[in-house]
């Protein structure tokens, strides 16, 4: 795995305790030297300088962090701020997205997708950050079609996107099916494949719903079976999760993005079964 790209994914705390406890996760994680930590954005304004502050206690720590930048609901002008102040940071890095604006915010902003938001970061900043953008092997629920979804993630690229990161999948045929559409139609920067460790089975059902990845019928049904008993879940999506990562590696995958939750047990477990 050492020469594989790999990094977590955090979201910004809401609280003084929420941060101590990021810091005490992440000294942990530290221990599995990730390439980077990426951090979450919130579209419409909600947890953006929360973003900051997480980014610049990894950056002072001496590790690589890359905020998250979603453009939804923003203007030239406060993406462009919130550029110089990621430059101003230090930042070297970012992952652009489009975001999704939380129910009930009126906003639309001045961006309608993030090929937008790549193509003004390259015209406000030239080379100096690698864009990461997102990718779908089970498709983005809200695209017209599979070829739709692609033709988005090709406008990404050739706006200027260095590397994709994908929402997280259960079915590595998915991904492998992904990867070989996406070198008919020309991208050819690589895609690491974003994993979501599996240790709360009605938390995972939600995100899911929610964006859109395949929970395979026989997972389900076994996750369901545990009803209460967590230590069972765990045991059990950690098998899962390993045998996932270990396929997508052998199978040629250059690298894997955890969706940590801020939790470092799950992430650890699966990285030492990766590395044995
Ligand atoms: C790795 C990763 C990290 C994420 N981090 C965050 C985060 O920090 N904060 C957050 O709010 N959300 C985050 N998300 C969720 C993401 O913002 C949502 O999935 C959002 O709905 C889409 O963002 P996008 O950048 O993929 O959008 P886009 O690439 O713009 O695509 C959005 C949808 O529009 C369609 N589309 C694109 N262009 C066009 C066009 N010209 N005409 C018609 N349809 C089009 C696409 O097919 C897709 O269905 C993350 C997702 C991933 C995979």
């Amino acid at each position: 795995m050492a020469d594989h790209n790999f990094s977590i994914e955090f979201f910004p705390p809401k609280t003084p305790e929420g941060t101590e406890k990021l810091r005490a996760t992440r000294a942990k994680l530290s221990e599995l030297h990730p390439k980077y930590y990426s951090v979450t954005f919130g579209a419409g304004g909600s947890t953006q300088q929360g973003t900051l502050d997480t980014v610049r206690d990894i950056l002072a720590a001496g590790e690589e962090a890359a905020p998250h930048l979603s453009c939804v609901g923003g203007t030239r002008e406060s993406i462009r701020k919130v550029l110089a102040d990621f430059k101003d940071a230090g930042v070297g890095r970012i992952v652009a997205l489009r975001g999704d604006l939380p129910s009930g915010y009126g906003g639309a902003g001045e961006f309608r997708y993030a090929n937008e938001l790549v193509e003004f970061i390259r015209a406000e900043t030239g080379d100096h950050f690698h864009i990461e953008v997102a990718g779908y092997p089970e498709m983005h629920p809200q695209a017209r079609s599979p070829q739709d979804d692609l033709q988005a993630l090709v406008r990404k690229v050739q706006a200027g996107a260095d590397s994709v990161i994908t929402q997280y999948f259960y079915n590595a045929d998915a991904y492998f099916q992904f990867i070989e559409q996406t070198q008919k139609v020309g991208i050819n920067v690589p895609i690491v494949a974003g994993i979501m460790p599996i240790t709360n089975y009605t938390q995972l059902l939600r995100f899911s719903e929610m964006c859109g990845a395949e929970i395979p019928r026989w997972v389900r049904l076994k996750l369901a079976s545990f009803g209460d008993d967590s230590a069972s879940i765990k045991a059990f999506g950690l098998d899962v999760v390993t045998s996932l990562c270990e396929r997508l590696l052998e199978g040629g995958a250059p690298g894997l993005h955890f969706y940590s939750l801020n939790q470092a047990a799950a992430t650890t477990a699966l990285w030492q079964r990766l590395v044995k």
